[in-house]
């Protein structure tokens, strides 16, 4: 059966003690019983919101859905961090009167658990569980099993009811690597464009969350074929039609099928670098040229185009001002050149584009982009680049990095403020670039003095 952990097991006999009916119910349950870890645990109950607060007084209650929040001491923590947990705890609902396929009109109160689940969106997210008996009335144990997603009831009317749940069958398909029940793809088919009345925050939450699954790129895919693509990321969507492979060129695949190997092959876990290895040849398929006589497949300036399209989508996607600077900044430089023989001014310049912050999840993107093409991940000219990337780190960036600075050189020299200070903290910036002498205070100040 479903092992619960010391301080589950407590909160169900609170309730059971006090004649209320308590079960553990949703993700928790599904992934208990796929021997998943279980970070979230949902209990859903009988009990009024007042009651519970009467059972648990440290509990809080604020939101619209009804449920209280209750933080429990933890038994066994595996840091010492993580002390406590909080439960959430939401009364036997249903929910009814959807007319805007966003949010129910308002939420009722139902009577049973059995109920309670009806209202819930995939067989595998409606099971409950009371600490010694499993309620399955869908058969999601079933559809567990078979790796399946089912919606509860009447899948069209499941979509009508709350679009998001669209992207959701979507999310679990490429988190849990499951397929999709035929009738329940059928649906999401036919009803994909009302994915278009879920708001960007809603879709972006969703979306990343199947970014960062297990198996992002299989997700993609089911965008793909189940229309929903289309209508979130139009760019990419674009790209399944745009032919690369022509004479010279190393192109295997079209640029969606690409950028969908790319984001497979991607070495990081980080969302915003896979969002950003997903998009990043989405300008090729306005930049697309082909010569009539030698049948050469050209994509001029496509990241100068990506970058624009890129600011796009991360505005409707309603990214943070940080995750889009690193999107943009991804997308934009993605072109860079490798190679072992560049200056280190240019290898410098490069580095000041991408910002040091984002460099490696830069090395990242190009990695994907290589395996995505039918590549080595790396080649003896990315490691030697890899190497002089290090090398030039090491030395200093801007006249600001020396380990002495204008009022030094005043002291030293005993001049006023001036251009000639300028002019001699350039000079040691220089020396000190081109490896003539160490950016240590000492050398520096030796060095001050014989500079003319
Ligand atoms: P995760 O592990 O990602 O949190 P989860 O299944 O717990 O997965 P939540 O979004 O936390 O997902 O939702 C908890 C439960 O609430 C779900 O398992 C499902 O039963 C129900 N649920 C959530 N969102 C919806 C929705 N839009 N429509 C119907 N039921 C939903
Ligand atoms: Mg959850």
């Amino acid at each position: 059966m479903i092992k619960l952990p010391k301080e589950v097991i407590v909160l169900i006999k609170k309730f059971k003690d006090s004649k209320f009916q308590i079960y553990v119910v949703g993700g928790a349950v599904r992934d208990a019983l796929l021997n998943k870890p279980v970070d979230n645990w949902d209990f859903t109950t009988n009990a009024t919101p007042e009651q519970i607060q009467k059972l648990f007084p440290d509990s809080f209650y604020n939101n619209i859905y009804g449920t209280v929040s209750i933080p429990m001491v933890k038994a066994s923590h595996a840091s010492p961090l993580q002390k406590s947990i909080v439960f959430e705890i939401t009364p036997f609902r249903t929910e009814s009167n959807y007319s805007d396929s966003r949010h129910p009109e308002k939420i009722e109160w139902a009577k049973t658990v059995e109920e309670d689940l009806s209202r819930r969106d995939f067989t595998i997210n409606a099971i409950a569980y009371d600490g010694s008996k499993i309620f399955d009335p869908y058969g999601g144990q079933i559809d567990l099993n078979n790796k399946l997603i089912k919606a509860v009831g009447e899948p069209d009317k499941r979509f009508n009811e709350d679009a998001l749940r669209l992207l959701r069958a979507i999310r679990f398909t490429s988190r849990l690597g499951f397929l999709i029940e035929e009738n329940t793809l059928k649906s999401i088919q036919k009803n994909a464009e009302l994915i278009t009345k879920i708001s960007g925050e809603r879709i972006r939450d969703e979306f990343l969350k199947i970014l960062t699954s297990d198996f992002p790129s299989e997700g993609i895919l089911f965008l793909k074929t189940t229309g929903l693509l289309k209508y979130i990321l139009p760019e990419v969507d674009a790209c399944f039609s745009i032919q690369q492979k022509s004479p010279m060129r190393h192109h295997i695949y079209d640029v969606g099928t690409h950028l969908v190997m790319a984001l497979k092959n991607c070495p990081s876990s980080d969302p915003i670098t896979r969002f950003a290895t997903l998009i990043h040849d989405i300008g090729k398929a306005k930049t697309f040229h082909k010569d009539e006589k030698t049948e050469l497949i050209t994509f001029h300036n496509h990241e100068v185009v990506g970058k624009r399209q890129a600011e796009i989508i991360a505005d409707r996607f309603k990214l943070s001002n940080k995750q889009k600077d690193k999107l943009v900044t991804l997308v934009a430089e993605h072109q860079f050149t490798v190679s072992e023989t560049q200056t280190d001014k240019a290898v410098r310049r490069f580095i000041r584009s991408v910002t040091k912050e984002y460099l490696y999840d830069m090395l990242d993107l190009r990695t994907a982009d290589r395996i995505g093409s039918g590549a080595t991940p790396t080649s003896w000219r990315t490691e030697l680049f890899k190497k002089r990337l290090e090398e030039v780190q090491k030395q200093p960036f801007s006249i600001k990095d020396l380990k002495i600075d204008g009022n030094d050189v005043m002291k030293i020299l005993k001049i006023k403020p001036g251009r000639q200070v300028g002019e001699i903290l350039q000079k040691l910036f220089d020396q000190v670039v081109e490896g003539k002498i160490k950016n240590e205070k000492d050398s520096l100040i030796k060095q001050v003095t014989s500079i003319d």
